[in-house]
């Protein structure tokens, strides 16, 4: 799986354009509509207020590009209440409704600049679950917590959100790699990947894959899918350029067909 997170980024005009790039770079896909295709999947994750046009614009592409119905929307964030007097926020049932079927939860950019809280997530993870939306929790460590050792502490509690049966997606996005240009290494990728996967054995959670964010970069990608524990990329600020996000995508499904 792939997931571009478009971050506050794009306007009205900027999601056709974008389109258009990026479906004349897709590859040629193998049959999308079979739903045990194991052929990866494209995710993008624009500002709420553009999930609308986003929508249209692949329909409308439809028509010219036969693979354009084959990527799928998905919020940077949900509402932790239903309805209400709730001034600013999105519902998971508005998502819904907007054509949402992925949700990014608890990006470090959440948990920094609006203080929410493991406990603040586990209740969006509830919503989102709740109306058939699947959950791509992130979760990972700063560089200060890194150096102190702390890293699987830290990853223990913001895991400690999910319930054992619950279907959801994790991405590791160490935070010192998020926007920096220097992703973590394959071999710090795996060791964390491997560890989130026996976490999750030792408590007795589904099984559960593993995305890995943080400077993903055409370069890196293919390196990325090759390994085992790492089930797909979130990939920020390369998602913007579409000839970029074409070529991870690309990675992508030809390391599923490998
Ligand atoms: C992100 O914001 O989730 C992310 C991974 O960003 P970037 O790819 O820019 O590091």
């Amino acid at each position: 799986m792939v997931v571009g997170n478009w971050k506050l980024n794009g306007n009205i005009a900027f999601v056709m354009k974008y389109l258009r790039v990026l479906l004349a770079d897709f590859p040629e896909l193998p049959d999308l509509t079979n739903p045990n295709s194991q052929v990866s999947q494209l995710v993008l994750c624009p500002p709420v207020i553009l999930l609308g046009e986003l929508r249209m614009a692949l329909q409308q592409l439809a028509l010219e590009f036969s693979h354009a119905s084959s990527i799928q929307c998905g919020a940077q964030d949900v509402s932790q209440f239903g309805v209400g007097s709730f001034t600013g926020e999105v519902s998971a049932e508005q998502l819904v409704d907007q054509g949402c079927r992925f949700v990014i939860i608890g990006h470090s950019e959440r948990r920094q600049y609006h203080q929410e809280t493991n406990e603040i997530i586990k209740k969006k993870i509830r919503r989102a679950l709740s109306v058939g939306i699947k959950p791509i929790l992130c979760v990972g460590e700063t560089l200060v917590q890194r150096e102190r050792n702390q890293t699987f502490e830290v990853l223990s509690e913001q895991l400690a959100v999910i319930d054992s049966t619950e279907d959801v997606m994790l991405a590791y996005e160490p935070v010192w790699a998020i926007g920096t240009g220097s992703a973590a290494t394959i071999e710090q990728v795996v060791e964390v990947h491997q560890w989130i996967i026996n976490f999750f054995a030792r408590n007795q959670v589904k099984s559960v894959a593993v995305l890995y964010g943080g400077s993903v970069k055409p370069d890196n990608a293919p390196q990325l899918f090759a390994q085992s524990s790492v089930s797909g990329v979130l990939v920020g600020g390369c998602s913007l350029d579409p000839n970029a996000l074409a070529k991870i995508y690309q990675a992508a499904v030809q390391a599923s067909l490998n």
